[in-house]
């Protein structure tokens, strides 16, 4: 089977400051780095990392931007051939992070914009029964709705991580198997201050299953048969980051890979523990051979070098 990662991709430019510069004023930076990223990109290589079979869909420009993110994908074995270029630069970032971590984000997201799946894809074509669909809140709403309904039609699965959120969802909610959220959008999505509570109400919505993600304390499954809460690994975290994406791709990595949502967390969870402590985002992530060491025995055996 085949994990479908429809969304956007990116250049993260990241420079380290003592303090923002004020308008009209040049400050010079401490460092920079530089990382490919985006919501969708991040997903696919980490679910690509769990071994799974894995094709990104996103919009990506005419420019040496685009070059590196069809060779990375290359790189990590996802499948690039969905990529759709378009006339125009590869979405970027700008984050400045001052001395006290603060940040600010600057992005420019023409690309993704622009981007509609199914429409322009060959999504139509690739998504058989048994796939799995993994869309995140950086498309627009009206693309997220139409490949999920897709999806329910071809009888693959559907997984959704909508942030950043744009939207109540309302439409996409009974066509998402999987919703998997942080603390705060599932409080504002579910209209609760509680996140279990409003994990219930998204429920009531249409949704089957919900993931909420609690940062240190690790995350809880609320299904029809109530809450599992699991527990993350004590460790000492230097930069979270990226650490939802990496939750989010692990765990359709592994469903994917037919493995039981109760069985899938918990790796899930352990893989994004890794992650935060380590700088940066797809360079914090575990490699596949960290992934395999923590997998559950049936796919451990090889399991992270397909
Ligand atoms: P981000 O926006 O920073 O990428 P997020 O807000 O989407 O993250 P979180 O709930 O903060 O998501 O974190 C996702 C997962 O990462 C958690 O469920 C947990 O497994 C792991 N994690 C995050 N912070 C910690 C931590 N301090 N210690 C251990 N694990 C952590």
């Amino acid at each position: 089977m085949t994990v479908h990662v429809a969304g956007n991709a990116c250049l993260d430019t990241l420079y380290r400051l003592q303090r923002f510069p004020e308008p009209g004023e040049t400050v010079v930076a401490d460092g920079m780095a530089e990382d490919l990223g985006g919501k969708g990109l991040n997903q696919a290589v980490a679910a690509a990392r769990v071994g799974a079979r894995v094709r990104l869909l996103a919009a990506i420009g005419s420019d040496p931007t685009a070059e590196s993110v069809a060779e990375r994908l290359v790189a990590e074995g996802i499948d690039a051939a969905g990529l759709v270029r378009l006339d125009c630069p590869t979405d970027r970032s700008m984050i400045q992070v001052d001395a006290g971590g603060e940040n600010t984000i600057v992005s420019v997201t023409g690309c993704a914009d622009r981007f509609a799946p199914p429409q322009g894809t060959d999504l139509d074509a690739a998504l058989k029964a048994g796939d799995l669909l993994l869309m995140q809140g950086n498309l627009r709403i009206a693309a997220v709705r139409d490949c999920f309904t897709l999806a329910r039609k071809r009888g693959a699965g559907t997984v959704l991580n909508p942030s950043p959120i744009r939207d109540s969802y309302a439409g996409v909610l009974p066509l998402t198997d999987l919703l998997v959220v942080n603390r705060g959008e599932a409080c504002r999505l579910g209209g609760d201050t509680d996140p279990h509570a409003a994990a219930q109400a998204l429920l009531r919505r249409g949704t089957s299953m919900v993931v909420v993600t609690l940062g240190a304390a690790g995350a809880s499954l609320i299904t029809a048969d109530g809450r599992k809460d699991y527990s993350a690994p004590a460790v000492t975290a230097i930069d979270t980051a990226g650490a939802g994406d990496l939750l989010c791709g692990v765990l359709a990595g592994l469903l994917d890979r037919g493995i039981p949502v109760e069985a899938a967390l918990p790796v899930a969870i352990r893989a994004a523990a890794i992650g935060v402590t380590r700088t940066g985002v797809l360079s914090s992530f575990p490699t596949r051979a960290e992934i395999a060491a923590i997998l559950p025995p049936s796919l451990a055996r090889g399991g992270a070098e397909r």
